[in-house]
């Protein structure tokens, strides 16, 4: 490939938790100057197009149940445990130290940024642009003390549950083949959690809600709907993706789901196998426009967090997807979906 590849803005990667694993000291130096360990870091990411993205924070144990090893199968993992919150916050605020040392360090190349007009300025001039974003809440406490704290510091994007129960509602347990509707939803604290996150226009990510959750922040909340990782489950029957309508609720409220590289939730046989070409991406890409519409799809890849496909490898393989996405849907559309509807929903998300 000799073009420059097309950019792409990401939905979802776990660097952040992969390098607070690695328990030494500079990890923000792996990244920038590329360890070429799992799926990304810097030079890597240059390589493939990769321009910026939300960067998860995840407070999860190295040693976790319901987490997946690399070719490990979690067609049917228990649901992970609860995260207590005094756990949760120091490992958010080293997450969240990580990001700001990498963004010291960078040279001016990273920046983590908390508008629009931040992410489309730091796209013009080369600079990685980074969303702060939280996966699993339970960094925040009752009172929300946190939440008006993490957002000063650049919390721009929240996902009130992981794949575990939290004081906000219920994860979705990773299943196959299982339908999203799982259990109960949303608590009383999740809910008022909703609403704050409306005031404060941080965006609400539903990716890893089980569907009564789903609905519940979709009769509530009043902005976009947004699964920043999330697949068709009409294609791969996995309760991590998305029905038909809830698909066509995102896409009528100007949302966006992101589509997750991860194995087993694009395979229709839910395995966790690498073998898969990017004509089954493109399906589930397909059946997303066309239901929630051209406007309503991006990509979340789940780097750093899950297997993906042997075609993609690792964040360089994004420059061969963004072409065959450009091949399939033309150069228009594929522009769309590679980064510009990602940064319209979050402008349309934080207000301009
Ligand atoms: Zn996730």
């Amino acid at each position: 490939m000799t073009a420059k590849p097309l950019p792409v803005f990401d939905g979802h990667n776990d660097l952040l938790l992969r390098l607070l694993h690695k328990q030494k000291p500079a990890a923000e130096r792996d990244f920038l100057d590329g360890d070429g360990e799992r799926h990304m870091d810097m030079p890597r990411a240059i390589k493939g197009g990769f321009v910026g993205g939300l960067f998860a924070m995840n407070a999860q144990k190295p040693d976790a149940e319901g987490l997946a090893e690399d070719g490990e199968e979690i067609s049917n993992l228990p649901m992970a445990p609860e995260m207590p919150y005094d756990y949760a916050l120091p490992a958010t605020m080293a997450m969240a130290a990580l990001l700001f040392r990498i963004e010291d360090e960078s040279a001016g190349r990273f920046k983590v940024c908390r508008s629009a007009g931040e992410i489309r300025r730091a796209m013009e001039k080369g600079v990685m642009a980074a969303v702060f974003h939280i996966e699993g809440a339970e960094a925040v406490d009752a009172d929300f003390d946190a939440l008006d704290v993490l957002y000063r510091a650049g919390l721009r994007s929240i996902g009130p549950v992981w794949s575990r129960p939290n004081i906000f509602g219920h994860g979705v347990p990773f299943s196959f083949p299982s339908s999203p509707d799982t259990g109960p939803g949303l608590t009383d604290l999740g809910k008022e959690l909703v609403k704050r996150c409306n005031a404060m226009k941080v965006a609400i990510d539903l990716s890893h809600l089980n569907e009564k959750g789903f609905w519940e922040v979709a009769a509530i909340s009043d902005a976009p709907l947004i699964a920043s990782h999330s697949n068709v489950h009409a294609i791969a029957p996995s309760s991590r993706n998305l029905t038909d309508r809830q698909i066509a609720a995102i896409g009528e409220s100007g949302g966006l789901i992101g589509l997750n590289y991860a194995n087993d939730f694009l395979r229709p046989d839910g395995r966790n196998n690498p073998d898969i070409g990017f004509d089954v991406m493109l399906r589930h890409l397909d059946h997303l426009v066309g239901i929630a519409g051209i406007g309503c799809v991006g990509l979340g890849s789940d780097f750093d967090g899950a297997s993906v496909p042997a075609a993609i490898g690792d964040v360089t393989g994004l420059a061969g997807f963004s072409e065959a996405i450009c091949a399939h849907f033309g150069e228009e559309d594929a522009r769309q979906i590679c980064y510009g509807n990602w940064i319209d929903v979050l402008e349309r998300t934080w207000g301009g």
